[in-house]
């Protein structure tokens, strides 16, 4: 009877201490964790009793053993060796690629992800150092056209002509950020920053009923990771694009990752970093890189026009802060100057 009592008790503790300490988790210390995914830092801060964190990693390694252009035995790689032969997709993919296509068109082709073969060629050069021949680059740039890309939504078959390529780097990570969103709301997650190297974060609902400070790396600054502004915002994503940290430096010249496809060589762009913030995932990270390489005055345009949320730093350390985020931007370093 005794033992009964003694165990009934410890029931009731031990149900209190998980509700007490599930609540306190819930509202004040996250669960984090970090996991190296999509070529890029993974960090989740999770507010939740559950930790979903593993089931978010999963989901992002699914993403990148589908769509990574590099990665034998993907989707994508398989399109990119078809040798213009047609190659059934899953419908995700698919539809990836049809969005890719229409964000293609829609921008004049800034953003084009039959980029491929000049992408692979300065992934190559970022990583050796040495330029490629400009024979190379113009033999590269004549394979890039994004009009070439047959789609056949019946049977859900992508077919390119012989040596094109196809590369979503400048996509997949936002897209892939809304797998994530929906692992979260299936596990009761109130909370969560998923980020992808910081490149593409996720906010997913909120930390506690407030909104999140989300720190704005400074693409000077890189090596350090130092904020230059915050973000207040919650259930969104946001996307940020520059040439800063995928990049080589040769004879003193600057070589980065994100392409101009009428020139075949880096976007010379007077923009250091733009942000993008939304709710739409792979929209956010498109329009980063396609707004990266029309340059300032082309992409204040496009935000202004469209809407948009978005914070662009030019490279001589003006801040422009579209009027949809005024409220939510604090400028917190003193060598930036703000332009509007
Ligand atoms: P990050 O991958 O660092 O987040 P972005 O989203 O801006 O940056 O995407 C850059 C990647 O997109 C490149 O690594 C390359 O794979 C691809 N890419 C480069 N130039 C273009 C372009 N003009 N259009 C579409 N994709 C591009
Ligand atoms: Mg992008």
């Amino acid at each position: 009877m005794k033992i009964k009592k003694t165990s009934a008790l410890m029931l009731v503790f031990l149900i209190v201490m998980t509700v007490f300490c599930s609540c306190t988790k819930n509202k004040n210390t996250p669960i984090s964790s970090q996991h190296y995914v999509m070529d890029t830092v993974l960090s989740q801060k999770i507010y939740s009793s559950a930790d979903v964190s593993d089931k978010a990693y999963k989901a992002l390694q699914d993403e990148e053993n589908r769509l990574s252009a590099f990665k034998e035995g993907s989707e994508i790689y398989a399109i990119n060796n078809a040798s213009g032969k047609s190659v059934s997709v899953s419908k995700e993919t698919f539809e990836l690629i049809e969005r890719s296509v229409s964000f293609a068109k829609e921008s004049g082709y800034l953003f084009d992800v039959s980029v491929y073969p000049l992408s692979r060629l300065w992934k190559d050069a970022i990583e050796s150092g040495k330029l490629p021949e400009k024979s190379a680059v113009s033999s590269a740039k004549a394979l890039v056209d994004g009009n070439k890309i047959t789609l056949d939504k019946q049977n859900l078959s992508i077919t390119l002509p012989e040596n094109m390529g196809l590369d979503l780097g400048a996509i997949a990570k936002g897209a892939a950020l809304e797998n994530v969103r929906e692992i979260y709301e299936q596990n009761g997650v109130s909370g969560a920053i998923c980020s992808l190297g910081n490149s593409a974060m996720l906010l997913f609902g909120n930390k506690a009923g407030e909104d999140f400070k989300i720190g704005l790396r400074s693409p000077f600054k890189a090596e350090t990771a130092q904020t230059f502004a915050t973000l207040s915002l919650r259930d969104c994503v946001i996307s940020t694009s520059g040439g800063y940290e995928r990049y080589t430096e040769i004879d003193g010249k600057t070589y980065h990752h994100i392409i101009d496809t009428k020139t075949g060589y880096p976007a010379e762009s007077d923009i250091a970093s733009v942000t993008v913030v939304g709710s739409d995932g792979a929209f956010c990270d498109y329009m980063s890189t396609r707004l990266f390489v029309d340059g300032f005055n082309n992409a204040i345009k496009i935000i202004e026009q469209n809407n948009l949320d978005a914070v662009v730093v030019t490279n001589d350390e003006k801040v422009y802060v579209s009027k949809t985020l005024e409220s939510r931007f604090e400028l917190l370093d003193g060598s930036f100057e703000r332009i509007n």
